[in-house]
């Protein structure tokens, strides 16, 4: 093998199972057994105490399952779901998916956790620009995965070429370190930006590279004047001090000299929490690792009904389950299969169905939807959640 990545086809051939996937099968296999269960994916609890996620991967987990010949109903991509809410389940022959669990699992865990990261930073950042900057955190080959994550839960743009080709849009960035170190002046290399590069692409100049945030951001709105669109600050921690301070000085600053159209985007290990502290001042966030390393949302796979019986591990709830939501207030109610809840909402709201077939004879039921439909969903279901909240 030439390198450490594994292909779509190694993970078709069920090579990234576990292996005692592998050996359920011979076992399976020896004794004659090929049972038909459901099987579903919930996550009991999930990370950082939050109270719900925004359910990604499920377009991958798709493409996969729908090589197999299953069944497979659940939520839409970018649904806003809680603990233990059934995300997906599978139904058909036992044997025929399980060396995919572990497969599955993994293109639910991250991009589940990424996307919910991402849309608590949508929240906290408001209407203000949020960027998805933490590519280089993580293996250039899931670049694409985890940008994907990050704007269908939220971010306005992302930063690598590989991504925003992909989602088709055009892809978000400044100016590094490098830019201003090499042509040796903050000025100079803004100016220089501007003319390679062109009108197109809004003039952000990066001021914390040689000298004081204020007096940089005052000599470049000086030479640009109405080209600026921003200056980013990405101040080093160890000159840091009070990144608030030194934000709000720099607006002072701009605002007295009559920049105000100058707009202040900052970088740097952003949280979340940072982003509702410094909004106020900032244009515009770049959020790196506190998006690309978000937390998983540790789902698992659990078998609930065996050849027609509901049956069910220890601490799980067995049957195959529908998903509701109130179209009021977005409460959701785990349901038996074809139980509706019998009660309306107790806000007076309307219950809708969320869990829907998915795939069915190899053929998609439902989807495969833009990346902007899961978007908009996403968006929507966010809708009166609040910032900062758990
Ligand atoms: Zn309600």
């Amino acid at each position: 093998m030439k390198d450490w990545i594994a292909s779509w086809d190694e993970i078709v051939a069920g090579r990234v199972t576990d292996v005692y996937f592998s050996r359920t099968l011979k076992v399976l296999e020896a004794e004659g057994l090929r049972p038909r269960v459901r099987a579903e994916f919930t996550a009991g609890r999930l990370p950082e105490g939050w109270a719900w996620a925004v359910v990604a991967g499920t377009h991958e987990a798709l493409e996969l399952l729908g090589r197999l010949p299953v069944t497979v109903r659940g939520v839409p991509e970018g649904t806003i779901v809680g603990p233990g809410e059934v995300v997906l389940e599978v139904e058909g022959v036992y044997p025929e998916f399980a060396v995919y669990e572990t497969a599955v699992l993994g293109l639910l865990c991250q991009s589940t956790g990424i996307a919910t990261q991402a849309a608590r930073c949508r929240l906290a950042a408001g209407d203000r620009t949020l960027v998805s900057f933490g590519a280089r955190r993580m293996h250039p080959a899931l670049a694409p995965v985890i940008e994907r994550s990050a704007y269908i839960g939220g971010c306005d743009g992302v930063s690598t070429l590989a991504a925003a080709d992909r989602l088709g849009i055009p892809a978000t960035g400044t100016m590094p370190h490098a830019l201003v170190l090499v042509v040796g002046d903050c000025a100079e290399a803004t100016l220089a930006f501007r003319r390679a590069v062109g009108p197109d692409v809004p003039l952000v100049s990066l001021i914390d590279t040689f000298n004081d945030e204020k007096f940089e951001a005052l000599r470049v709105a000086g030479a640009l004047g109405r080209d600026l669109a921003a200056v980013r600050l990405d101040t080093p921690g160890s000159r840091r001090g009070d990144f608030e301070r030194i934000i709000r000085e720099v607006r002072w600053e701009l605002d007295l000299r009559g920049h105000r159209d100058v707009g202040i985007f900052v970088s740097g290990g952003l949280s979340e929490a940072d982003l509702t502290r410094l909004r106020p001042w900032v244009q515009g966030f770049g959020v790196g690792t506190a998006i690309s390393a978000a937390r998983t949302v540790d789902f698992s796979m659990d078998i609930v009904e065996v050849d027609g019986r509901p049956v069910a591990k220890r601490g799980k709830c067995s049957g195959s389950k529908d998903l509701y939501g109130c179209a009021g207030c977005g409460t959701r109610q785990v349901v038996p299969r074809g139980r509706p809840p019998g009660e309306p909402c107790p806000c007076g709201g309307a219950w809708e169905r969320l869990t829907r077939d998915l795939l069915r004879g190899g053929g998609w039921r439902f989807g495969p939807e833009t990346v902007q439909a899961v978007r908009e969903r996403v968006a929507a279901g966010l809708r009166g959640l609040a910032p900062g909240g758990p």
